[in-house]
């Protein structure tokens, strides 16, 4: 057997082109969605990670903008600019690209990022927005999480009675994936580094999420036969290529469905954040 590769690529384009639809009608009513990025510092893979946004935005119609600042910027200026921006009613979405550069406590890097609105926190990190998801009820999803959501959709899958097995527990993708499984009807376990024989534990999943950061950790000889695993690693190999936290090579001949890294869940990301953006400024309109 060999598995449906689960196409993130051709799946984002669909994302974006429904996004770029609906930006047309908001367009249409007098309303332009904005993104705006604060990126603070050299850093160039948050160079090309902002970079990577606001072209994707402007592709589907959004006024993507970033706002840069020098890595000696202060919590004070970057806390004076947030503010700015969470009144500016033509700014739906504010992202603060992250690290923020060493000069900034870690302290302050918290406080900085909790200080936008949880109206335009589009990528769904504020305690506020994931409080809402913890409880069942609509407000950002964050982005990696709601793209392995539409893959699984995609690709035909309903999670609804299913045993899901995430392997991770950050804030930003193991935990709100939980959420979501859980919301669809999964009886979820959650794994993480302190998880004794992980190996044994994804075993029993019908759906395996690996959100780790350890190229290939998740073996072939780990799956359920025709179990779906979604790969959201993306861990950089010695070899100088990208690869995920499971064993591709092994898991496509035991999994039904598999996500490729590249071209699984990572195109998905920006994609939802676009997503997010378009709901945000969606708010705007005035009642029907
Ligand atoms: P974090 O480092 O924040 O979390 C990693 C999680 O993996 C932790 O919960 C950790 O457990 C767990 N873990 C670490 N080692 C093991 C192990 N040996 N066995 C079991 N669990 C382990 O990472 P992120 O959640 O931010 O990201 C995870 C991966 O996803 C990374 O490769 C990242 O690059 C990628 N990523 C991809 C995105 C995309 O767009 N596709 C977006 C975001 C992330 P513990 O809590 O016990 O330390």
């Amino acid at each position: 057997m060999s598995a449906q590769i689960i196409d993130g690529k051709a799946v984002s384009a669909r994302v974006r082109a429904e996004v770029a639809e609906r930006v047309r009608g908001l367009v249409a009513r007098g309303v332009t969605p904005g993104l705006t990025v604060l990126l603070a510092g050299e850093d160039p893979a948050s160079a090309t990670y902002v970079r990577n946004k606001e072209k994707a935005a402007l592709e589907c119609g959004i006024r993507g903008a970033t706002l840069r600042f020098p890595a000696d910027v202060s919590a004070a200026t970057l806390a004076a600019e947030l503010d700015r921006l969470n009144a500016d009613p033509e700014v739906d979405g504010i992202l603060v690209q992250l690290p923020l550069p060493p000069g900034i406590s870690a302290e302050d890097s918290r406080a900085l990022q909790r200080r936008i609105a949880p109206e335009k926190d589009v990528d769904g990190f504020l305690p506020f927005n994931q409080g809402l998801l913890m409880i069942g009820e609509p407000g950002f999803v964050p982005c990696t999480p709601a793209g392995c959501m539409r893959l699984l959709a995609e690709a035909g899958v309903s999670p609804r009675g299913k045993h899901a097995v995430v392997v991770g527990r950050s804030n930003i993708v193991g935990k709100p994936m939980a959420m979501l499984l859980l919301a669809a009807d999964a009886t979820v376990t959650i794994a993480h580094s302190r998880t004794p024989d992980l190996a044994a534990v994804v075993r029993t999943a019908d759906i395996v999420v690996a959100a780790v950061g350890r190229p290939g950790l998740v073996r072939g000889d780990w799956l359920k036969p025709g179990a779906v695993v979604l790969d959201v690693g993306i861990n950089r190999l010695p070899d100088g290529k990208l690869g995920g936290d499971v064993a591709f090579a092994e898991a496509v001949s035991v999994a039904s469905a598999i996500t490729p890294v590249p071209g699984g869940v990572g195109p998905m990301t920006i994609a939802c954040l676009l997503e997010n953006v378009c709901r945000a400024a969606e708010r705007r309109l005035p009642p029907a």
